[in-house]
């Protein structure tokens, strides 16, 4: 990586000599939009403590090109209105910043159980649901990411699907456009949608199916007994995924490493390359072209030290350098 540490204007220059696509754009602002040409889009789960538009900061601190966020407090179902300048300051950033919606995966919140079998808990749940959604709006954000829910044991994963769907139907008939998207699970308890087969399910009991999405996080899928650490392991998952629930549905992953090993159900993430799923899952990640232009995010413990981001971004792709020269680039 030494070579790589030189001037940052310099490195712009010779890579739109080396036929970077989007070369011709040399603007400070074009330096996100010139990410593109990369293709990938890797970025963490930030904070916004101390105003929404915080994330955006962080997320270029770190320099990632996506990020995740939470809409609001995690511990409370009613939640002051999010201000109307907070929301102008952050979707002005993201504009500044060439950051495209598309590229941002707000995380919902865990109170929220859409399945619940507690009628309610699950009005509650689908209140909230659709008070998210208005909060993406509100940002300009396009994408909303969200654990499915739990039966909690008590009914079948049918009626709990159902329940979910319900929520989502209701959810999309309150609030206009933005996608939801469904995050596969470990496997936990009585969660849903730790199988392809149970989110493919939700999907097909969704009304309006251009608003509906999936996640696929690396750490529940693993727990879930998809083996990404087999040779192969990641290719064989999207497959799998593109029969079951078809690959126009992918939206967005989530790059974490497992502390649990291949089928445990345990949702417990680990830094990539230190837990059972290793290194090479995620370098199969950064190559696999089925990836290209959908936000990877890294929702690992270590991830908000900017330095770390920097290592791990440049351990996950040393050889075609792309993201960390892009991660040079962007440090000012
Ligand atoms: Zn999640
Ligand atoms: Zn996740």
């Amino acid at each position: 990586m030494s070579q790589r540490k030189r001037g940052t204007r310099k490195r712009k220059n010779e890579d739109a000599s080396a036929g970077e696509k989007e070369g011709e754009d040399t603007e400070e602002r074009g330096d996100r939009r010139k990410n593109r040409a990369t293709k990938k889009y890797i970025g963490a789960h930030v904070g916004i403590q101390g105003g929404i538009w915080k994330a955006v900061e962080s997320c270029m601190e770190m320099g990632g090109s996506s990020f995740a966020l939470f809409l609001g407090s995690q511990r409370s179902w009613k939640r002051p209105a999010l201000d109307h300048t907070a929301a102008a300051k952050f979707q002005e950033l993201c504009s500044q910043q060439g950051f495209d919606p598309a590229h941002i995966l707000p995380h919902g919140s865990y109170l929220m159980n859409c399945g619940s079998p507690k009628e309610d808990v699950f009005e509650k749940s689908q209140a909230l649901l659709v008070d998210e959604l208005s909060r993406c709006n509100l940002l300009g954000l396009s994408l909303y990411n969200f654990h499915p829910g739990s039966s909690l044991g008590t009914i079948t994963t049918e009626q709990c699907v159902d329940k979910i769907a319900s929520a989502i139907n209701y959810a999309h008939q309150e609030t206009p456009s933005v996608v939801t998207v469904l995050e596969n699970m470990s496997g936990q308890g009585s969660t849903v949608g730790g199988k392809f087969c149970e989110l493919k399910s939700i999907i097909d009991r969704v009304r309006d199916q251009t608003r509906v999405g999936v996640c696929l996080d690396t750490c529940h899928a693993f727990a879930a007994g998809y083996d990404l650490a087999a040779e192969g392991g990641v290719k064989a998952m999207l497959d799998e995924f593109d029969q079951e629930v078809g690959l126009q549905y992918l939206k967005a992953i989530h790059l974490n490493d497992s502390k649990g090993k291949l089928g445990c159900n345990l949702d417990r993430h680990e830094d990539i390359g230190k837990g059972h799923i290793g290194i090479s899952a995620f370098r199969e990640i950064v190559n696999e072209p089925r990836l290209d232009n959908i936000p990877l995010i890294l929702e690992t413990p270590g991830r908000n030290q900017n330095q770390w981001f920097q290592a791990e971004a440049a351990r996950l792709c040393p050889d075609r350098g792309a993201i960390p020269r892009i991660m040079e680039e962007m440090k000012d």
